[in-house]
């Protein structure tokens, strides 16, 4: 076949190819803009929130996920109104299912309340004279829904062709003009770059800093491990009348219970957080004890009618570790996205919120790519926004994590300090403007790809 034959059937073939094929590394004829494809590792809130961005957008990807389906476990997970907007943002209906899906406070008046803090002790601070002490700001709503509820939500219009399931991703390899993904099964896929939102243990964070950053690779142990319950919510305002209903902190020295309502009110989630000195051990991450030792954590620290709420919750401790620095989010082809780039601790219910900022820009950006050989600029752009903004909410909140338990210099446990604090500490985090970082990023993009501004 002449070269020329060969010129004119290399768009076709071009346009016949389906992710996971070879062509996609093909170099380039000259001067042709190169089409690419997005391999998403991960089907965490990231992951999915990133491909409903790329549908959008428009930008052609695949998602593949190590587990045989889509999650269907977890507690509950609350958005502040940055989170919700970032939704927005993506696909207004997301927003619109995010609203019908979650539960605000059950009082009336305290829709605007992120959590009252009250003291744990027994009594919850009555013999004080404490009433509990609401913290919020009027641009918050509170509102947590069920996981596996956001999960579901962000699934509906991912088509099935899009998605590879039982594709735990054991190496990459970056080329020139692409990755090569090689998975547990041996299956080998090909893309024009990866985007890593493969949680704080993926591996694709190695991939990113191993070379430059090798002691940035593994997530830290951030001193403190969780247990989790979910209980009915009959049975919790049974067990704690008037303190079940609305969200609150209950605060103690190295102990904190968070409660919120979920699933329209009907569930009580619980989160109980016990601070320790000594460094994480155990080869897992997650931890079964007994019963005993679970109670014990909080003997003579908090009140009875709490800790029975505590037998909803598997006796396991989930130990807490998380990035306080990650010096940056790319490396060339390959980029990282929500937890694997900037875990947290749970403490300014900020992570999930971060993942779907994360996703808004970064989608956003690649809709804007023409030719695959801007992908490292268009992650260079995604850098520059995002990792300030998402690695101060990692360490702000490991901050708040110790003013809930007390441990605090400046603050103790003066619960009136901690609470003005909390009022004012998540504004930033509340008002942030995406829209502004939208454009921020498309001039950015234009200025580096000699584009004009989009
Ligand atoms: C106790 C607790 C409470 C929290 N509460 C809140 C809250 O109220 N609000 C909030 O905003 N955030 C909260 N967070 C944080 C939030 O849950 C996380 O930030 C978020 O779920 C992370 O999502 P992700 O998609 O980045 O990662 P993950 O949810 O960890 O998803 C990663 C996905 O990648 C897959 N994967 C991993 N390795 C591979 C591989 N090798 N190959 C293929 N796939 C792979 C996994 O199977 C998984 O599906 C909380 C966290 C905790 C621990």
């Amino acid at each position: 076949m002449s070269s020329s034959w060969l010129e004119l059937l290399f768009p076709f073939l071009r346009s016949l190819w389906r992710p996971g094929q070879k062509a996609d590394q093909s170099p380039p004829l000259a001067a042709e803009a190169r089409p690419f494809t997005i391999a998403i590792i991960g089907a965490g809130i990231g992951g999915l929130t990133l491909a409903n961005g790329c549908l959008k957008n428009k930008v052609p990807f695949v998602l593949y996920e190590a587990a045989e389906e889509f999650g269907t476990v977890g507690a509950g997970v609350g958005l502040g109104p940055n989170a919700i907007k970032a939704l927005e943002l993506i696909d207004p209906t997301l927003r619109d299912k995010y609203n019908a899906i979650s539960s605000g406070n059950l009082t009336p008046g305290k829709e605007n309340v992120m959590f009252d803090n009250v003291y744990a002790e027994e009594g919850f601070g009555a013999k004080r004279g404490w009433k509990p002490a609401p913290y919020g700001a009027p641009c918050y709503d509170r509102t947590s829904a069920h996981r596996k509820d956001l999960l579901d939500i962000l699934t509906a219009a991912i088509p099935k062709e899009n998605v590879k399931f039982n594709k735990r991703v054991r190496s990459m390899k970056q080329g020139e003009y692409g990755v090569t993904i090689v998975f547990e099964d041996g299956e080998i896929a090909e893309a024009s770059a990866v985007v890593g939102s493969d949680g704080v243990k993926g591996p694709t964070r190695g991939y990113v800093l191993g070379d430059k950053y090798p002691g940035e690779v593994d997530a830290t142990y951030s001193g403190k491990y969780v247990y989790r319950a979910i209980a009915p919510m009959k049975d919790a305002l049974e067990i704690l009348g008037e303190h079940a209903g609305d969200a609150k902190a209950f605060c103690g020295h190295k102990i904190t219970f968070i409660t919120f309502p979920i699933s329209s009110g009907t569930q009580y989630n619980l989160v109980a957080f016990k601070h320790s000195d000594t460094p994480w051990t155990h080869p897992q991450w997650t931890k079964l004890v007994t019963r005993e030792e679970m109670t014990a954590d909080f003997d003579g620290q908090v009140d009875q009618r709490l800790v029975k709420i505590l037998d909803w919750a598997e006796p396991r401790q989930w130990s807490l570790h998380h990035h306080m620095n990650t010096p940056i989010y790319y490396n060339n082809l390959i980029c990282l996205l929500g937890d694997s780039a900037h875990a947290t601790t749970p403490h300014q219910a900020s992570g999930a919120g971060q993942c779907i900022e994360d996703a808004l820009v970064l989608s956003h950006v690649l809709g804007r790519v023409g030719d695959a050989k801007h992908l490292p600029l268009a992650f260079q752009v995604y850098d520059a926004v995002r990792r300030p903004r998402a690695q101060k909410v990692v360490r702000t909140s490991q901050e708040a994590g110790e003013m809930y338990a007390w441990l605090h210099p400046d603050m103790g446990d003066d619960m009136v300090k901690i609470t003005e604090n909390f009022n004012k500490r998540y504004l930033w985090i509340w008002e942030h403007d995406l829209i502004n970082d939208l454009r921020v990023a498309e001039s950015k993009l234009a200025r580096l790809t000699g584009a004009k501004r989009m």
